[in-house]
């Protein structure tokens, strides 16, 4: 073995300890080692032999989780954190971020995405879906110099950013910039087939935002390639409303992907929010995945995402970050428990998404969701070794008991964000130690993003005032 990790609460989040019972597989003074980055050897620390190990890691005092998966990411805009919050929806794209978007470049964007990485591998995150236009580009120059796993979903869309029709009046489409988009995705695939650190999906931005005939196109290359669709589904009023203006009073959105073919278990599906209950089960037991984005989907649209109702209809579904202008961030330790607080307050209900489903959804979760759980997702030998140490001796975490429970696990769920990293590993690769993200100067990185920022902010004022979002007079009444 090249690696041993050894003394630590190993909770191996195993799927075939996941059956009846729901067990999360936690193994007391543990060990986990690795070869050429595939996991050797699970188990008590008693059965494993440190001798036969390269380098032998002390766990003690830690939990060793599988590395977290955070499942929808835009990370572009981390570079306008802090931009747009606390407004509705419409107006936080259209007058509210939308004013200041228009003003970063490419490599302010770049610049962001290395932030949000960043910022959530040094969570325990090991593999990060990125959902973006030319995703080509920060596989190349973000995720993968940084080490991490990522599954690449490249934006399709033929609907210009800021499309000047009535909410019930279909927006005009580009079908050259739908199907330049498509050919972008196709190239992705192409470029990374054998690589098993990138998997490429097909991102139809929204149902109202790709002509028919693309998204027919897209299902047959899907079904023909055996490939992932991942599509922001039932986001709500203006979704909704386009649906009925493009295909007919009473149209839905999984009424018409069902027409499309597009209902299969080849469909990722980010927030069902809009989506009825009925809907929802009809989803689920076609195996269509959902990601849900909590804090997100709280801070745009005051709403709890259907993860709970999701999960008892049978499906599958994972979580992510979205974006940082509105929910903050990319850690995903904040995110899981933003997750289970919001569904017990929507439900009135402490059992509605408990401290073990909560880790399952940051962690299984998100693999089986991102069509990955062959690699990744549980502690299980033969997976890659991608690996999350969380010290249980910080002040914020302490005190955690063995018996007659274990305690770490409602500590990791509801104060994980307080639990410093101690290490990660991707394929065996250590990328983070108490130090930080190893190879990355995060002085020169903030620096650079607050310099970026400064200027995008500077630019964009004269356009943000006259886009008037109420944001504008918190401004200058001194509130922000
Ligand atoms: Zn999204």
């Amino acid at each position: 073995m090249d690696t041993l990790l050894s003394g630590g609460l190993v909770v191996t989040m195993d799927p075939d300890a996941d059956g009846a019972t729901g067990a999360l597989g936690i193994i007391d003074d543990g060990a986990v080692g690795w070869t050429d980055g595939e996991l050797a050897f699970v188990g008590p620390a008693a059965d494993a032999d440190p001798t036969a190990a390269g380098t032998v890691v002390d766990a003690g005092g830690a939990a060793v989780l599988p590395g977290l998966v955070n499942a929808h990411v835009h990370g572009r805009h981390t570079v306008l954190r802090g931009g747009a919050q606390d407004v509705p929806e419409i107006e936080w794209m259209n007058d509210a971020l939308g004013p200041i978007a228009a003003h970063a470049t490419d490599a302010d964007g770049t610049v962001g995405c290395r932030l949000a990485a960043v910022e959530t591998l040094a969570s325990g995150v090991t593999t990060v879906c990125e959902y973006a236009e030319r995703v080509a580009d920060l596989v190349a120059d973000v995720y993968r110099p940084l080490g991490l796993r990522v599954a690449a979903t490249e934006t399709i869309t033929a609907v210009a950013d800021d499309p000047d029709v009535g909410p019930d009046e279909p927006y005009p489409f580009d079908p050259d910039a739908g199907r330049a988009a498509l050919e972008r995705a196709e190239a992705l695939f192409d470029a990374y087939a054998a690589d098993p650190a990138v998997e490429p999906m097909y991102g139809p931005q929204a149902l109202d935002m790709v002509p028919r005939d693309l998204l027919a196109e897209i299902e047959s290359r899907s079904r023909r390639e055996d490939r992932a669709v991942h599509m922001h589904v039932a986001q709500g009023d203006r979704e909704r409303r386009q649906i009925e203006a493009r295909y007919g009073a009473g149209a839905t959105t999984v009424g018409v992907l069902g027409d499309l073919g597009l209902v299969s278990d080849r469909l990722l599906a980010a927030h069902l929010h809009g989506a009825t209950p009925d809907a929802r089960v009809r989803l689920a037991n076609a195996g269509v995945r959902m990601v849900g984005c909590p804090s997100s989907i709280a801070a745009i649209d005051g709403i709890v995402p259907p993860l709970a109702g999701y999960r008892d209809a049978g499906g599958v579904a994972g979580i992510g970050t979205d974006q940082a202008p509105g929910p903050g961030g990319h850690d995903l330790r904040r995110e899981f428990r933003t997750a289970a607080m919001l569904a017990k307050t929507d439900a009135a209900d402490p059992t509605a998404l408990t401290a073990p489903d909560a880790l399952r959804l940051a962690t299984i979760g998100g693999a089986r969701a991102l069509g990955l759980a062959d690699r990744v997702g549980s502690l299980t030998p033969g997976k890659r070794a991608d690996v999350a140490v969380f010290d249980l001796e910080a002040a914020g975490v302490a005190p955690t008991v063995a018996e007659p429970f274990h305690t770490a696990i409602p500590n990791l769920a509801y104060a994980g964000a307080a639990a410093p990293i101690r290490a990660v590993f991707v394929d065996g690769e250590r990328l983070v130690d108490a130090d930080g993200v190893r190879g990355v100067d995060a002085e020169a990185l903030v620096t650079d993003a607050t310099r970026r920022a400064e200027r995008i902010f500077a630019d964009a004022e004269s356009d943000w005032r006259a886009a008037g979002s109420r944001l504008v007079a918190d401004a200058d009444a001194g509130r922000l």
